[in-house]
């Protein structure tokens, strides 16, 4: 017998990157930095004070948003502040879609939302991206047409890494009857020649929503802490309604401002990793491969055509030898390992045996 809801006995879990025990792996498969936290984010945690855990944190995490209110130049309560960003995923669903009504993205993405439609028990509204990774110009008229409340979009996208103009965010969010999340899980590595910035977006319109999170640009994956901003008036009942009072703890909201307010230092991993990120595109290139152009921490790389072995052997292949990419099994993808950049030495031993496992005919 068993006691779960039907929608939860239907559906199946959310597959996450392999984390290894093993610190002999070169884990380039789950988009972390691959350079250190900040050393203020290092003096912030070993100056936490034991009354600091023996009480409740701030329920709102009050300094928190206060500092990331700042750094935006919006008000504190155009910020609420997540257990990681994927809470702010789920509390999107819980407070914009009714249970079972449907939520929209453009495919392919970000693996964990339908995931979490399907816990609301809510149809997915899939509309194919362009050749060049973008939505196509009627995805707001598809939702809207769906009855879709709620959307997701990814930008810069995953897996491919390429990033869509305000312009067109800006296009879609004025189209779209309901809330248009964006979800900058990478934005911190755009190139800011670029001046890539949705946050004016979030007070033109009341219908926006960014998810930023520090697991990413500020290498702090491992302490789960996020924010989302948008108009006051839309957050209100995430604030006050849905989100949980304690989802963020003392310690995440200690070491969340002290990352904000050393926002300098992560910066200089990312010009890091940008550098490499070009580097790798240039090496995979030469190696046949083709990339789309990324504007994140990671490369969308597509296998040479004619290679024998598929990217599933090559993936395995690649893990025998200690080297974490991802391989996802699902359209458009299939001939294709999404890499995240890592540090030098990283990436050119990873190039180097992606060069060995082209050259070499498979063995099987
Ligand atoms: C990493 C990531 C997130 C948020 O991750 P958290 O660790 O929960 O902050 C959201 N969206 C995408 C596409 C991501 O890759």
């Amino acid at each position: 017998m068993t006691h779960e809801r039907e929608a939860i006995r239907r559906m199946t879990g959310y597959t996450p990157g392999e984390q290894p025990e093993r610190d002999d792996i070169i884990k380039l498969n789950t988009n972390e930095n691959p350079y250190p936290p900040a050393d203020g984010v290092l003096h912030a945690l070993a100056g936490i004070r034991p009354e600091q855990l023996r009480r409740y944190p701030s329920p709102t995490s009050a300094s928190l948003r206060r500092v990331a209110a700042a750094m935006h130049g919006v008000e504190p309560d155009a910020i609420v502040a997540t257990n990681g960003g994927d809470e702010l995923l789920r509390l999107a669903i819980s407070t914009f879609v009714e249970p079972g009504a449907p939520i929209g993205i453009a495919e392919p993405s970000y693996s964990l939302y339908p995931v979490l439609a399907a816990v609301n028990g809510s149809a997915v509204i899939r509309v194919p991206l362009d050749e060049r990774w973008h939505p196509p110009e009627d995805f707001a008229a598809t939702m809207n047409r769906a009855g879709v409340n709620l959307a997701f979009l990814v930008n810069p996208h995953a897996p491919s890494g390429t990033l869509l103009g305000a312009d067109r965010i800006e296009a879609i969010a004025r189209d779209l009857d309901g809330v248009l999340l964006v979800d900058e899980a990478y934005v911190d590595f755009v190139d800011p020649a670029l001046e890539h910035d949705l946050v004016p977006l979030t007070r033109a319109l009341d219908n926006v929503i960014i998810l930023r999170t520090l697991s990413k640009g500020y290498s702090l994956a491992g302490l789960r802490l996020g924010y989302g901003i948008g108009a006051p008036e839309l957050l209100r009942p995430i604030a006050t309604c849905t989100r949980d009072s304690y989802s963020v703890d003392a310690i995440a909201e200690t070491l969340g401002v002290a990352a904000l307010e050393h926002r300098h230092e992560a910066a200089v991993t990312w010009a890091a990793v940008r550098d490499e990120r070009e580097r790798l595109t240039d090496e995979l290139i030469r190696l046949g491969c083709d990339i789309a152009p990324s504007q994140s921490n990671f490369l969308l790389a597509t296998l040479p055509v004619g290679t024998t072995a598929s990217a599933r052997d090559i993936h395995e292949r690649l893990r025998e030898r200690g080297l974490y990419v991802r391989y996802f099994d699902q359209e458009r993808l299939r001939d294709s390992l999404r890499i995240t950049v890592g540090t030098p030495p990283q990436n050119s031993l990873l190039t180097a045996a992606i060069d060995r496992l082209l050259a070499s005919p498979p063995t099987t």
